[in-house]
């Protein structure tokens, strides 16, 4: 225990600096300059600054906001452009064209296309002025997140107590703590260092980080770095247990590792996902509560139509768990989705079901037995 490097990070390190250099000759063009703006806010009586939002779309090339948010080329095509199945609907063969040197989408399928902001716009669903809120937050966000990621990873080896709890909550090889970059947050020592590091104040209460009043906003607890966020785990019963940052929880996580299996199992919590890949289930993934934001949801449903999801959600005592999973299944199925519903011993989920003693082979058993 206690060998996380916190130099290959998994989820946050989507810096690419692969990305960087491969797009660092994506100049930017100037997009629609004789033609109406494809955003809405032209369409508005708003002005907004171009020379600002120029400047943005320079600072992120539309190729890599879209790998960042899980699309994948899937074959070349002429001067430099790109097919790949498309993010804003339900595609089965690629129609979503990119053109990375002009910095432009178009999709086949839906008839939607534009730019990065534009992208935004569709993608999560929120208006232009929240789509440029969401991109400066995503452009400043990524890089202090990373640090502040690689900083907790730091201080778990430093302090047994986190150790010690992840040790009871089933996590124990260093190749996990390596996989899910799991940190501490001690608490009273993020803001120095960030600011060390050149970090104002003020990006770091904007990223949530700190609070206003000054103070780290995570403080004992076990820190999971998502997609544009940290997840932290409270190790004292008198703090709420679940944390996120302001922001979206993002997509599935390790969605990029989990959809390459026809077989998917999906789970509520990062500790559910953690015991299951100890196991040796690497066809998990996680959403991060019951509830699957609409990003979530299409992962789930798009690429292979063939996939199986299995939901593996709590078998708490009141019932949510079930009952969330049979909605969710049955929305699964609306969309041509095989769901199956594992059912887990009472008042477990998987990460008490295997600290409590259960093995790889019981809960494959769990997954032969699932209802359809
Ligand atoms: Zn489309």
């Amino acid at each position: 225990m206690g060998a996380a490097s916190p130099v290959q990070p998994v989820l946050l390190g989507e810096d690419g600096s692969h990305r960087r250099v491969f797009f660092a000759r994506a100049h930017h063009r100037c997009l629609g300059s004789e033609r109406a703006l494809p955003y809405s806010a032209d369409r508005g009586k708003k002005s907004v600054n171009r020379q600002a939002l120029d400047e943005l779309k320079q600072q992120i090339p539309l190729m890599g906001y879209l790998q960042a948010h899980d699309w994948h080329p899937a074959r070349p095509l002429s001067r430099g452009r790109w097919m790949g199945l498309c993010p804003l609907h339900a595609d089965h063969k690629p129609s979503f064209l990119v053109d990375p040197h002009k910095d432009l989408f178009y999709c086949y399928g839906c008839g939607r296309g534009g730019d990065v902001i534009r992208f935004a716009e569709l993608y999560h669903q929120v208006k232009f002025e929240q789509a440029l809120a969401l991109l400066r937050q995503w452009r400043g966000a990524e890089p202090l997140l990373h640090e502040a990621a690689r900083f907790y990873a730091i201080q778990l080896e430093r302090h047994p107590e986190a150790v010690a709890y992840l040790l009871q909550r089933g996590v124990r090889s260093p190749e996990l703590i390596e996989h899910m970059q799991i940190g501490y947050a001690p608490g009273g020592c993020l803001r120095g260092w960030l600011t060390q590091l050149g970090y104002s104040l003020e990006a770091l209460c904007q990223a949530g980080l700190v609070t206003s009043a000054g103070y780290d906003a995570y403080v004992h607890r076990v820190v999971f770095p998502l997609e544009g966020n940290l997840y932290g785990r409270s190790l004292s019963a008198s703090a709420p247990a679940h944390r996120l940052l302001p922001g979206s929880k993002g997509g599935l996580y390790s969605w990029e590792q989990a959809q390459r299996y026809p077989e998917v199992i999906l789970v509520e919590g990062l500790f559910d996902y953690a015991v299951l890949w100890e196991a040796g289930f690497h066809n998990v993934t996680c959403s991060l509560g019951t509830h699957l934001n609409p990003r979530q949801l299409r992962q789930l449903c798009e690429g292979s139509p063939t996939r199986t999801v299995y939901l593996a959600f709590d078998a708490d005592g009141n019932g949510s768990g079930r009952q969330a999973a049979q909605c969710l299944s049955q929305s699964l199925r609306e969309r041509g989705i095989p769901a199956r519903l594992v059912s887990l011993p009472d008042g477990h989920d998987p990460s008490s079901f295997f600290v409590g003693g259960g093995n790889a082979h019981e809960f494959h058993r769990l997954l032969e037995e699932a209802s359809r």
